[in-house]
């Protein structure tokens, strides 16, 4: 089961920030604000055990200021070294369900057997502030977000350099997770790549770091990124 069986609250969020996003650019275009920038969404996918959080966990040290990292709910159970409010809102299984009735989430989704989403709220304050907000979501919570976003959104694929590479260090991690089950998803989640603006082979840890570092500066300086109309503005008044 997918979050697209519950889209209609998911599809009103999603709605919302769309029409908040481009108020948001208006009210800092007429307003002639000193912000010049547009927050953006950069969002990651790729197979568990990728290396996902620890290239965001570096790139969230590195830009902090600039960053802000969306902290997705879960039903699923914390594993060591995990914190509640930091890694995920740890919630039971009914209160995703009321969250879900209550159009909390942006988007959401059934993966590995629990429930997995993006709080909308929190994502349009950040973007509003002309944050960058990292999502760290799976495939599925992509193509929900993807046509909402549209220019908003960068994406990127994070995998590792073969299946085999994949369950070693899905065996390393200390935790309960059920790797046959992750090992299977990726193979379901791999066929999707294709969609995504970016890839990265996380074969070296340093060289997929400074591949995503890359990929983040280069977003921030495309056109879209930028109010440019108060950037002209403020050219010609000075
Ligand atoms: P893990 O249990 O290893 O932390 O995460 C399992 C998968 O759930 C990962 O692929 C991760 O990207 C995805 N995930 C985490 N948060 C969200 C979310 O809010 N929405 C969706 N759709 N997927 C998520």
């Amino acid at each position: 089961m997918s979050g697209a069986n519950f889209g209609a609250n998911s599809a009103n969020a999603c709605a919302n920030l769309g029409k908040n996003l481009s108020a948001t650019t208006q009210n800092a275009n007429s307003a002639q604000s000193k912000n010049a920038r547009k927050g953006y969404v950069l969002l990651i996918s790729g197979p568990s055990g990728a290396g996902k959080s620890t290239l965001l966990a570096r790139l969230m040290s590195e830009f902090k200021n600039e960053l802000y990292f969306s902290v997705s709910c879960t039903t699923r159970a914390a594993r060591n070294g995990e914190i509640d409010g930091v890694n995920y809102h740890f919630i039971s299984e009914d209160d995703f369900k009321k969250g879900i009735e209550e159009g909390l989430f942006l988007e959401y989704a059934f993966v590995h057997s629990h429930y997995y989403g993006t709080r909308a709220k929190e994502t349009e304050q950040a973007l509003q502030q002309g944050k960058i907000v990292i999502f760290d979501i799976d495939v599925q919570g992509f193509h929900l977000v993807r046509d909402k976003l549209k220019d908003t959104l960068t994406s990127v694929f994070i995998t590792s350099k073969s299946a085999n590479e994949l369950k070693n260090r899905l065996l390393k991690r200390a935790s309960n997770d059920d790797i046959e089950k992750r090992l299977k998803n990726a193979q379901s989640e791999m066929k999707a790549l294709c969609e995504y603006d970016y890839l990265i082979i996380n074969e070296d840890l340093e060289r997929a770091y400074e591949q995503l570092k890359s990929i983040f500066m280069a977003q921030k300086l495309k056109l879209s990124c930028y109010n440019v109309n108060e950037i002209l503005s403020e050219w010609i008044k000075s």
